[in-house]
């Protein structure tokens, strides 16, 4: 589906694509194809080019390493609640981090995933030296550059758009008592060296997104008439005025938030961490014990996995049909919040603990969510049991038992997203195989090994700085045990 951009400033000569749409469309619910052929990236047709320098310093430590170009998002929003239609005007301050010049810049947009959600209504660049042309087809906005965008050099990118935000349970969306916020803007997906730039299609199951660091400055202004409504946020916010509130993160993945009339707030805080709970009224007393967990949570994960550099978590109750992790907020199903008893056995604490692990395997360090899940699902998950280990060791057992066995668990842990068509085989080869393997890694190795392979795994940099990839996975422990590893994964990997 290509769309016609209007109006838009001179210096953009717009091209209709005639090649099709690069996003595989949603398969229909009754087939069941065994595997999906995703519509994959093609690897950079130049050789790598990694110098022998940067070869050589490809395994820096945390301190060493340093973002001083990620891609800025500035953003300016007004969002008419009544309405469910947001306005926005947004700047991409981008630099070619890259040793090749770029003659074409992919920005993904995936509110437009879902028609008519999404319109593009100016988009202009600097330095006006630049000959531009942009491409809008489906989802993604290519912009070609004449001559190419060399190494080091800065393009400024202006969009201006609108979405009309669609009634579904999942973000961005709204229903009759909340608007929801995730993967709402343009992005500049992430240029691995040596592979070109990460793009993947939706699948019918799980996260396809992969997200470099950016730093993001938001005002967010509600209208028109913002009384009643709550906001919650990737961030604190540092300002608010007539109805606008103002946000910025440094060294993030992205930026979400939840807005409702109906949002109760609580607060917990420590050293370390501030955690702020939005639950709808009727859950209004979990919201104390949901910051009080995720705070308990980061406690325990900065001490298996080190600090992950960040420092605020909302975690906010929703109309969707699961948990969804983003970088400093969290959504959590209200069904969690339903089902919920008073002890601490229950997907409501689960869910909370494992979306915390996310802000360290995701937000600290992150993967192709789609090709590869099992990276941050796996281990968020064996961080479930991991903090029961530690907090309530006699829950253990328990935790096997209701979160694994009882669904048997079958599949390839490595198996892609497009691999399902329905949710509970992904989450049981992904998540709990992916939970037995790392189980039996850990046994193999020993626990020394273990937690100073996870420790390798989060904190030694590669060539592809904070991105993780299996390989990287298996280096981080070959590194610290002699073990033949590739006897366990054989068991669980196809
Ligand atoms: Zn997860």
């Amino acid at each position: 589906m290509k769309r016609a951009l209007t109006p838009l400033v001179s210096l953009v000569l717009l091209t209709l694509s005639a090649c099709a749409p690069r996003v595989t469309e949603p398969l229909p619910a009754a087939e069941s194809p065994p595997s999906i052929t995703p519509t994959l990236p093609q690897p950079v047709d130049a050789t790598p080019s990694n110098s022998p320098e940067e070869i050589a310093t490809a395994s820096l430590t945390t301190s060493e390493v340093t973002h001083t170009s990620l891609t800025h998002y500035h953003l300016a929003v007004e969002l008419n609640y009544a309405a469910k239609t947001l306005a926005a005007t947004q700047t991409i301050s981008y630099t070619n981090n890259t040793d090749l010049a770029i003659d074409s810049l992919p920005i993904l947009v995936p509110p437009a995933e879902v028609e008519g959600v999404f319109l593009l209504t100016a988009i202009h660049t600097e330095p006006a030296s630049l000959h531009t042309e942009t491409i809008m087809d489906r989802a993604q906005i290519d912009l070609n550059f004449n001559p190419p965008l060399a190494p080091a050099q800065e393009v400024t990118i202006h969009l201006e758009y609108q979405l009309r935000l669609p009634m579904r349970y999942a973000a961005p969306g709204y229903t009759d008592r909340q608007v929801l916020l995730a993967d709402w803007y343009p992005l500049i997906p992430p240029y691995l060296q040596g592979y070109g730039w990460l793009i993947n299609p939706p699948g019918w199951v799980g996260e396809y997104l992969v997200y470099p660091l950016i730093n993001f400055d938001l005002v967010f202004c509600l209208a028109p008439s913002p009384n009643n409504l709550v906001v919650a946020a990737s961030a604190p916010v540092l300002s608010t005025q007539e109805g606008c509130y103002h946000y910025s993160s440094q060294e993030v993945r992205n930026f979400s938030l939840a807005i409702s009339p109906y949002y109760q707030v609580t607060a917990a805080e420590s050293e370390l961490v501030t955690a702020w709970a939005y639950t709808f009224p009727e859950h209004a007393p979990l919201g104390k014990r949901a910051a009080d967990l995720a705070i308990e949570a980061w406690a325990t994960f900065t001490e298996l996995y080190d600090s992950n550099g960040r420092g605020f978590l909302s975690i906010v109750e929703a109309d969707m049909f699961d948990g969804l992790e983003t970088d400093g907020l969290i959504y959590l199903s209200e069904w969690y919040y339903q089902t919920a008893d008073p002890s601490p056995q229950n997907y409501l604490e689960l869910l909370i603990v494992h979306e915390t692990a996310h802000q360290w395997f995701y937000g600290y360090v992150h993967n192709d969510q789609a090709q590869e899940p099992w990276l941050d699902e796996a281990l968020a998950t064996y961080s479930e049991l991991l903090f029961y280990e530690v907090l309530q060791p006699q829950l253990a057992d328990w935790w096997w038992d209701f979160r694994v066995n009882t669904y048997d668990p079958q599949g390839a842990v490595n198996a892609s997203i497009y691999e399902f068509n329905q949710y509970r085989p992904y989450i049981n080869a992904v998540y709990l195989r992916g939970a037995e393997f790392i189980h039996a890694l850990r046994r193999e190795v020993g626990d020394p090994a273990f937690f100073a392979g996870l420790h390798n795994y989060l904190h030694t940099y590669g060539i592809n700085d904070n991105f993780r990839d299996s390989t990287d996975f298996f280096s981080a422990f070959e590194g610290v045990s002699g073990a033949d590893l590739t006897v366990i994964s054989g068991d669980y990997f196809q």
